[in-house]
């Protein structure tokens, strides 16, 4: 079984753990189904705070992953429109402090809902990770709740924007589907 231990909460800068240790952060749309794959991937309920009130995590959370000693990190869910223009902008801030000091960081998994067509804001994430050579992994997230004969029509859409190279994984929270490859392709990606 994997273990995930949460090491630091950072709401600020500041707060952050030395970001040289190789890590694999986590993106994703709020309500995108991100603590639910933290807990499934980690095989507990309740190591990261599953909301049904959408749009609640502020603060990147660091996750050591024990044996293989890098972080798995949580950033926070971005697009929740009802959100102020003010905490808006002091996510992107926070996020472009990470992404400047994070010298360790090694990829970032797209959690991508896979019964929604392309998103604006994921787009816009992708095409910054392409422009800072991020190496990335996408997630279909919900894929229980994706019907057989669209699975394939949505992986082909995300094929036709990602770069050949980037892992595109169909994950289910609910069933396990895609935990093993996921959790592969993270290690990978972190040079375990
Ligand atoms: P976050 O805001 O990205 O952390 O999203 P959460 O993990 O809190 O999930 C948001 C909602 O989607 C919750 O009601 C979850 O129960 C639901 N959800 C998350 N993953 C799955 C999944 O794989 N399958 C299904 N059917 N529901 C999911």
């Amino acid at each position: 079984m994997l273990i995930l231990e949460l090491e630091t909460t950072a709401y600020t800068a500041e707060q952050f753990p030395s970001l040289d240790v190789p890590q694999v952060a986590l993106a994703g749309r709020s309500n995108v189904g991100k603590s639910s794959l933290i807990n499934a991937l980690a095989g507990r309920k309740k190591l990261a705070k599953i909301s049904s009130t959408p749009g609640k995590t502020r603060s990147l959370n660091f996750y050591r992953a024990a044996g293989d000693g890098f972080y798995l990190v949580d950033l926070p869910g971005y697009g929740y429109a009802k959100r102020s223009k003010t905490e808006r902008g002091q996510w992107a801030a926070l996020m472009d402090v990470y992404f400047q000091k994070s010298t360790g960081l090694q990829a970032v998994v797209v959690l991508l809902d896979s019964r929604l067509p392309p998103q604006k804001l994921d787009l816009e994430l992708i095409s910054f990770l392409q422009r800072e050579s991020i190496p990335l992994i996408a997630a279909l997230t919900k894929a229980d709740k994706c019907k057989n004969k669209d699975r394939s029509r949505v992986q082909r859409q995300w094929k036709e924007l990602l770069s050949p190279s980037a892992p595109l994984i169909l994950f289910s929270a609910k069933t396990g589907m895609g935990k093993q490859t996921l959790w592969a392709a993270i290690r990978e990606a972190a040079g375990m």
